[in-house]
């Protein structure tokens, strides 16, 4: 497997060096607590002020407060509660507040919560208003303009996590200066540290968190500057510490390391110039625009910081790309929050209007100030992998023809099931129940790999035009001068006869056969090998259904080890069989049951020379890996998509084990639990998948 290259500095970063040497000094030497007046608390406080001084220094401080906090979550909270109690206090003395809670659209998370949060609790009852952004993803001052003489509180960000943009915070400034001279501003400047210059108390900036973690140090360490005169009301209460600003004995280590990081920020020795980092997004941007064809950048790079580049590629969802550069070693995050089935469009890119595909598939690429060139040459040469992988897999364009494609492929969005029947030797196939949303990328593939399209039908009707998107899609790709029935299927097909003596109607693939076996309210379709009789229920090896398939309707024309290929999951499971369905078998087996910790492969290996090792991620995850062999056994490629051809094999063979995985072992456990179900005790997955097993002393 892959060494790992991190490019996700935006959301933490890997601990600078010196600053664990500092954190371990603190904890080693340097233990005291900085309130004892004895030696050892002595030596604590001396280094506590020697950080804040550093820090002061680093961020202009000038007369403002500088505060040690747990990170930026916490010194948001702060400024929060210190402007809605500012804007309380205010009230009480009959002064006027504005009645808005004015907050930049494109914010962390952290900061319209907090707002709720507060004014609710505290009863300010004040209105929260998101500031829009431009395309570029910069507040629209002309709309600032307008709602500043309401503000009673301003939060605007000094650069955004997501899409790098920068803020006019000069702009912005000017503004409140003109038409809101009382309410308060915070800026979260989280993602500035380190990348811009700072120096605060020149500006009329009120309250600025920043969070350790995002440059080199722990997590669990940030800052919260307040400029002079600022309202402040402390949210812990306590013993005293930090001037009575914020109770709680100081993260003595986590303080020391953030010292390290702005000593050696100040040093200038391992941080890049602006310049340098421009250059290396430069060579960043040019390797994917060269491995990703159609790639669009979200956010202008005139206007972002150098070290993030948020892009989108038409046709892949960013959660197949994250799994993509994960596989290749390349850690990035989609850029917006993100579940395992499906990503939720970022609110970020969403407020900057961007096209719906843009938001859904963004990815967010990061790295810090403290890159060097060695890490960009080996993410350069990592991404042409991707692009390489993509190309054999056909997801993008590729000049050089495919690789065959043969047997029965599994395409799915949100349980619902599209197959597609390849036939390698006529370089033909059919598609069964296509989904509207998979019809371009379907089309393209076929289009990519060389494939005519015989068939595209359904199962049964209100299938949501998916065949007809599909139909469109591939233009002149489908045989054409066919007349087709309904639910697609082609008048002037062969016959074949089944094993209950019925003849129907058929589409012969070489040796093999998908007969369809009309049903009052649809049909079913059977693929086999075909004999001079046609074809014997023991041949057929998949029978493709639709919801209202009875399936035991089928238990005379295909075996009990059939695979039936549903229109929709069952169980989230992609197949069964008339077997499994039979047996009355619990629909998933207890996942713990078939677990393998990874650090366990070796002895499993040892004890059962006969297993198989798999991988079930998609064959161009499986390229872009370097996964020939994992724990010393050589690696097969199954995808899950392909689970259901290969299980038609190994439903008939003699039982062997089968250990499967995949990135972080949530479809491996899919395959094994699928498996069991049909009746295959055999098939084991491990646990944490290539995530975890990467970590474990036995990794290869
Ligand atoms: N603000 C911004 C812009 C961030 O990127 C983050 C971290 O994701 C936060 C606030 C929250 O920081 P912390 O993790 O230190 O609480």
């Amino acid at each position: 497997m892959h060494t790992e290259i991190y490019l996700d500095a935006n959301a933490t970063s890997a601990v600078h060096p010196a600053a664990i040497a500092a954190a371990a000094l603190a904890m080693r030497d340097c233990y005291g607590n900085p309130s004892s007046s004895h030696a050892t608390g002595l030596k604590a406080k001396a280094m506590l002020d020697g950080v804040r001084a550093l820090a002061r220094r680093m961020l202009g401080a000038g007369q403002g407060r500088l505060t040690f906090t747990s990170g930026a979550t916490e010194g948001i909270q702060t400024a929060v509660l210190s402007a809605l109690c500012e804007v309380r206090a205010r009230r009480a003395r009959g002064e006027a507040t504005g009645d808005l809670l004015l907050y930049g659209a494109t914010e962390h998370k952290a900061v319209p919560e907090s707002l709720a949060h507060w004014n609710a609790l505290l009863g300010t009852g004040l209105e929260l208003r998101a500031l829009p952004v431009d395309a570029d993803g910069r507040h629209r001052l002309d709309v600032l303009r307008e709602l500043a003489p309401r503000a009673a509180f301003v939060c605007t960000m000094a650069a955004n996590n997501e899409s790098g943009t920068i803020s006019d915070l000069a702009g912005i400034e000017a503004l409140l200066r003109e038409c809101a001279p009382t309410a308060l501003w915070m800026v979260d400047s989280v993602q500035a540290l380190g990348k811009l210059t700072l120096d605060l108390a020149a500006t009329r900036i009120d309250y600025a968190p920043f969070s350790g973690h995002k440059l080199y140090a722990p997590k669990g360490i940030g800052m919260l500057y307040v400029r002079e005169g600022a309202p402040y009301t402390a949210l812990m209460m306590g013993g005293g510490q930090e001037a009575g600003q914020r109770s709680g004995t100081e993260n003595m280590s986590g303080i020391a390391a953030l010292g390290a990081v702005l000593a050696a920020l100040d040093d200038g020795a391992s941080f890049r110039t602006h310049a340098q980092l421009v250059q290396m997004r430069e060579r960043l941007a040019a390797a994917l625009r060269a491995a990703l064809p159609g790639i669009v950048f979200n956010a202008p790079f005139e206007h972002s910081l150098p070290t993030t580049l948020n892009f989108s590629v038409p046709g892949l969802a960013g959660k197949e790309l994250l799994d993509l550069f994960d596989a290749a070693g390349v850690r990035v995050s989609a850029g917006s929050a993100c579940s395992a089935a499906k990503a939720a469009p970022s609110y970020v890119l969403t407020a900057m209007q961007l096209a719906p595909w843009r938001c859904a598939a963004a990815v967010r690429m990061s790295f810090g100030p403290m890159a060097d060139d060695t890490l960009i040459d080996a993410a350069c040469e990592r991404i042409a992998r991707c692009g390489a992988a993509l190309r054999a897999s056909c997801l993008i364009p590729s000049a050089v023809p495919a690789q065959d494609s043969d047997g029965v492929v599994q395409l799915g969005l949100d349980g619902a099931c599209t197959w597609l029947v390849l036939d390698a030797a006529s370089r033909t196939c059919a598609i069964i129940n296509p989904l509207a949303a998979l019809a371009v990328r379907i089309a393209d593939q076929v289009r990519c790999q060389g494939y005519r399209v015989r068939a595209v039908i359904d199962t049964h009707g209100g299938a949501g035009g998916g065949r007809a998107a599909l139909v469109a899609a591939l233009g002149g790709q489908l045989a054409g001068g066919i007349s087709h029935e309904a639910l697609g299927w082609p008048v002037l097909a062969d016959e074949a006869t089944l094993d209950n003596g019925q003849v129907a109607s058929a589409l012969m693939f070489g040796t093999r056969v998908l007969a369809r076996v009309a049903h009052a309210s649809g049909a079913s379709y059977l693929f086999g090998e075909r004999s001079a009789a046609g074809l014997a229920a023991g041949d057929v090896r998949f029978a493709f259904t639709g919801p209202d398939a009875v399936i035991e309707q089928l238990a005379q024309l295909v075996s009990r080890k059939t695979i039936v290929c549903p229109a929709c999951e069952a169980g989230s499971l992609p197949c069964t069989t008339l077997m499994a369905e039979g047996s009355g078998a619990a629909p998933a087996a207890n996942p713990l049951a078939m677990q393998l910790e990874a650090h366990g492969l070796e002895r499993f290996f040892n004890d059962h020379p006969d297993a198989l090792l798999i991988d079930v991620r998609e064959a161009y995850e499986h390229a872009a890996a370097d996964a020939g062999h994992w724990h010393g056994r050589a690696v097969q490629s199954v995808p899950l998509s392909r689970l259901a051809d290969r299980l038609s094999v190994w439903l008939r063979a003699e039982e062997r084990p089968l250990v499967f995985f995949c990135r972080s072992g949530a479809r491996s456990v899919k395959a094994a639990q699928c498996l069991h179900r049909l009746g295959y005790r055999n098939a084991w997955h491990v646990a944490g998948g290539v995530a975890l097993g990467a970590m474990l002393p036995l990794a290869a």
